[in-house]
C-alpha cells in the first residue's frame, strides 16, 4: 500500500506537474505578448426572442487570433489570465471593444438590441468596476440600458456582501445583469430573490437533454418558473436542435442562443447578418407557434 501511496505521490508531483506548470508560465508569456500585440479578436453571437423573433442581445466571445497557433478559445486561457492578473487587461479591453461596436450597430439602426459582455469574478472584484464600466459606457457613446453583463452564479457566490451592493450600483445606472450558466453554480433559485438581476441565462447543459424530459427539462422548467414570477427574463443557451427550440417556447422561455439560430461570427460578418435580416425581416423569425 505505502509503495502504491509512493507511486501516487510520485504521480502527482512528477514531470506531468512540472509540464503543467512550464506550460502555465509560457501561457502567461503568450497572453503577455497578446496584450501588448493586440492579438485579441470579438466575436458575437446574437439572443433571438422567441416570441418576436428578433434580436434582443448580441453576445461578445472573445477569441486570442495567435500568429503561429490560429484562432485559440477563451476555454483555453480565461482561466490563466484570472489566475495571473492578465483578465483585467483583457477584461479591459473587451468591455471596450464590444461598447464601441455596438455603439456602431445602433447608430447605423442596424439593430434594436443590448450588448452582453462576460465579466470574470476577478474582473468584477476590482474595486474600481463600477469606474470603469463608467469609463467605457462614456469613451463609446453606448447608452447604460444597451450594456448587458454577464456573470457566473459563483461570483455573486463569491462577492455576497459587497457583490450586491455593486450590482445595485450597476443597475441604479441602468446597466443590465445577466446570471450565466444559470443552475450549474451552487445557488438555489432563491437566489434570484436576493439578488436584483434582469436576465438568467439557463446553462447549455440543461438544454442539451429538453427532449428526454429528464433532469435536464426539470431545471429549465423550474427556472422558467420561478423567472416569470420575478419579472427576470429567461434565456436558454448552446440551442441546437429544432426539439429543444419546441420545447422552450412551448414551456415559455424568452429567448434563444445557439448555433441552431445563429454561431458566433466576427464584426464584419454579423454586420451583413443583420443587413441581411433588415432586408428581409422575416430571416431571423422562427417559426411561430
Ligand atoms: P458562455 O458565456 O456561457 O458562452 C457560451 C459559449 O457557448 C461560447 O463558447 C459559445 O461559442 C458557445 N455556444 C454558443 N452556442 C452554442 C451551441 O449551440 N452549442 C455549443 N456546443 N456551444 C455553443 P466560447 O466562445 O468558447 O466561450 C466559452 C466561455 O468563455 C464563455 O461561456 C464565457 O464563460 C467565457 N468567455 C468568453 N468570452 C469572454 C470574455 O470576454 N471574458 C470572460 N471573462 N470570459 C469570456
Ligand atoms: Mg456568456
Ligand atoms: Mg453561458
Ligand atoms: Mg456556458
Amino acid at each position: 500500500a505505502a509503495k502504491r501511496a509512493g507511486r501516487n505521490t510520485s504521480q502527482c508531483y512528477g514531470p506531468e506537474l512540472v509540464q503543467r506548470l512550464n506550460e502555465r508560465i509560457d501561457m502567461r508569456q503568450r497572453l503577455q505578448e497578446a496584450i501588448r500585440g493586440a492579438e485579441f479578436e470579438l466575436h458575437y453571437q446574437p439572443q433571438i426572442d422567441l416570441t418576436s423573433g428578433r434580436v434582443r442581445a448580441i453576445e461578445a466571445l472573445v477569441r486570442w487570433q495567435h500568429p503561429r497557433l490560429g484562432q485559440i478559445g477563451p476555454m483555453r486561457f480565461v482561466r490563466v489570465a484570472e489566475e495571473t492578473g492578465q483578465i483585467d487587461a483583457i477584461g479591459a479591453w473587451v468591455l471596450a471593444r464590444a461598447c464601441a461596436q455596438h455603439q456602431q450597430w445602433l447608430s447605423q439602426g442596424l439593430v434594436d438590441a443590448v450588448v452582453a459582455v462576460n465579466v470574470s469574478a476577478l474582473q468584477f472584484q476590482r474595486p474600481d468596476f463600477v469606474a470603469l464600466v463608467e469609463g467605457v459606457l462614456a469613451a463609446s457613446g453606448l447608452p447604460a440600458h444597451r450594456l448587458e453583463l454577464e456573470l457566473t452564479e459563483s461570483v455573486l457566490m463569491d462577492t455576497v456582501g459587497r457583490g450586491t451592493e455593486v450590482l445595485a450600483q450597476l443597475r441604479q445606472r441602468g446597466v443590465r445583469i445577466a446570471i450565466d450558466d444559470f443552475g450549474t453554480g451552487f445557488s438555489s433559485l432563491g437566489y434570484l430573490k436576493r439578488f436584483p438581476v434582469d436576465k438568467v441565462k439557463i446553462d447549455r447543459s440543461f438544454v442539451a437533454d429538453l427532449g428526454q424530459e429528464g433532469e435536464g427539462a426539470a431545471i429549465a422548467r423550474s427556472v422558467i418558473a420561478i423567472a416569470r414570477h420575478l419579472d427576470v427574463r429567461v434565456v436558454a443557451e448552446g440551442v441546437e436542435t429544432e426539439a429543444q427550440l419546441d420545447w422552450l417556447r412551448r414551456h415559455g422561455c424568452d429567448e434563444a442562443q445557439g448555433y441552431l439560430l445563429a454561431k458566433p461570427m466576427s464584426a464584419a460578418e454579423l454586420t451583413e447578418h443583420l443587413r441581411d435580416t433588415l432586408a428581409r425581416p422575416d430571416a431571423l423569425r422562427t417559426r411561430p407557434t
